[in-house]
């Protein structure tokens, strides 16, 4: 399929769904600026022009004859030898197991990873649920502490290395932050690891997006073990994630999910596993979403992770000096514009007196910008950013459990694309001024789960999407 090259400065017209007009609470309508990318991103034209070239030859895979079922299988296949080639992997040393995103991936770790005999897993304090709740009842979990800053305080982990070597198996980081974007030094976080004998993850849902990351050889000293990365995050939203992981590891023992396509023999008795990755995909696969994974990773590539990580500081830096200016504004993490090449491109605040929903909803309302609230699924980071009492925590535990959810604080986020413009930042940060000067004109009202409702904005979904 010839189509325009994507480079840095075309991607933006190459994004489905562009300045699509939305429209604000006075009735005007405005292009939609999203800036809620950490979450999802949306869809670039060549990933929705080559699921679209394949629906007409999609069919089952792994499983028939016909030639449909076979190119299927085919493409399937390539979407795996895509993955491996945007990781760097060597598929001798690494597989890649299709799943649905970075949750699943990790899941799957959690129930894979030999940890019998009270494994230890150092995780950290800064992880996201999702790779932080998988490993809790699984193994002995212990967390690197993050410095006032939100950083992974490295001198813990050090600690914390010596004093269980021998019996840490795995660590667990984030590749980069949700909350705060701070990029971790996975490559020497490895070879700390590997030091004493243990395995890394890399939940790499916030950095694969933005940054080259390589596997690198098993017998490097800084390889990487185990990565996780979600396509909806990297302009692909059709359901498909990735782990790339040692072979060996998932050559030994039962996958955790089983069924059809896992295996090479069933008697009633007794059960031979297919070859990998087949073993670890039990199921009909998602096929539609690795050909539209596939296809992102290699307009990624296009466009160079380089251009990518440069593109996204300068949106950063942008931000970070407009925000910083706004009085009755704190910024978490680091607010220093200069070390935007040390972060991805996700900035979190809060406005003094204004809740985090309110703002969300204002952003929305009044000018027609999506951004994230609350606590992005990183709550015990979010809490210690915050620096929450213990007893504190103890009332939003013993509240929670009441069902009442209303007052767990949170931050407003903003997380760029590569698509996104130097212009879309100052309107978002003007908009944040005027929120904080209290310059908006809605009636706002508190919904018991917290959310804001907008008086007068009442929008009738089925008039933009029949389904
Ligand atoms: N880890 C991090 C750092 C994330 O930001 C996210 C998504 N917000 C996840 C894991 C989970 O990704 P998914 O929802 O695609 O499984």
């Amino acid at each position: 399929m010839s189509r325009e090259p994507l480079t840095i400065d075309t991607v933006r017209q190459q994004i489905v769904g562009i300045d699509q007009q939305v429209p604000l609470l006075d009735g005007r309508l405005r292009p939609y600026i999203n800036l809620d990318n950490a979450a999802s991103t949306p869809a670039l034209q060549p990933v929705y022009d080559r699921v679209n070239a394949f629906l007409p030859w999609y069919s089952s895979v792994h499983r028939g004859m016909g030639f449909k079922s076979q190119l299927s299988s085919w493409a399937y296949e390539q979407a795996h030898e895509e993955v491996l080639r945007f990781v760097g992997a060597d598929p001798a040393e690494h597989v890649v197991i299709l799943g649905r995103n970075t949750t699943e991936a990790i899941n799957k770790m959690a129930r894979r990873f030999p940890l019998q005999d009270g494994g230890i897993v150092l995780g950290s304090v800064m992880e996201h649920h999702s790779s932080d709740l998988p490993w809790r009842g699984r193994a002995v979990l212990h967390r690197v502490r993050v410095t006032p800053e939100g950083m992974l305080d490295e001198e813990h982990m050090d600690h914390l290395l010596r004093r269980f070597a021998g019996r840490v198996r795995l660590v667990v980081v984030s590749g980069a932050s949700n909350v705060t974007g701070y990029v971790n030094p996975i490559y020497r976080l490895a070879q700390k690891a590997h030091e004493v004998g243990a395995q890394i993850l890399v939940d790499a849902a916030q950095l694969a997006p933005h940054r080259q990351v390589a596997m690198g050889r098993l017998d490097d000293p800084a390889h990487i073990d185990y990565l996780a990365l979600s396509g909806h995050k990297m302009y692909a939203p059709y359901g498909t994630g990735a782990l790339i992981g040692r072979r060996d590891t998932f050559m030994r023992g039962d996958p955790d999910l089983v069924g059809g396509g896992a295996i090479a023999l069933v008697t009633l008795n007794s059960v031979a596993w297919a070859p990998l990755p087949d073993r670890e995909e039990a199921g009909s696969p998602n096929v539609v979403g690795a050909v539209a994974l596939g296809e992102a990773l290699r307009g990624l590539q296009e466009i160079g992770m380089g251009a990518i990580a440069r593109h996204e500081a300068r949106l950063t830096a942008r931000a970070l000096q407009g925000l910083r200016k706004i009085d009755g504004l704190t910024l978490y993490g680091d607010r220093d514009p200069e070390c935007c090449a040390r972060r991805v491109g996700v900035v979190s605040f809060g406005v003094t007196g204004v809740d985090d929903h309110k703002v969300a909803a204002i952003l929305n309302c009044e000018a027609g910008i999506g951004v994230r609230n609350g606590c992005f699924c990183a709550q015990p980071y979010i809490f210690t950013l915050l620096g929450l009492s213990p007893q504190e925590i103890s009332r939003l535990e013993a509240r929670a459990a009441r069902g009442e959810v209303q007052d767990i604080p949170g931050l407003v986020r903003f997380s760029f694309g590569c698509y996104n413009t130097a212009e879309e930042v100052d309107t978002a940060v003007e908009a944040v001024g005027r929120i904080a000067r209290g310059e908006y004109s809605g009636r706002y009202t508190q919904e018991p789960d917290g959310r804001y409702r907008t008086e007068g904005y009442d929008v009738d979904w089925g008039r933009y999407l029949q389904v």
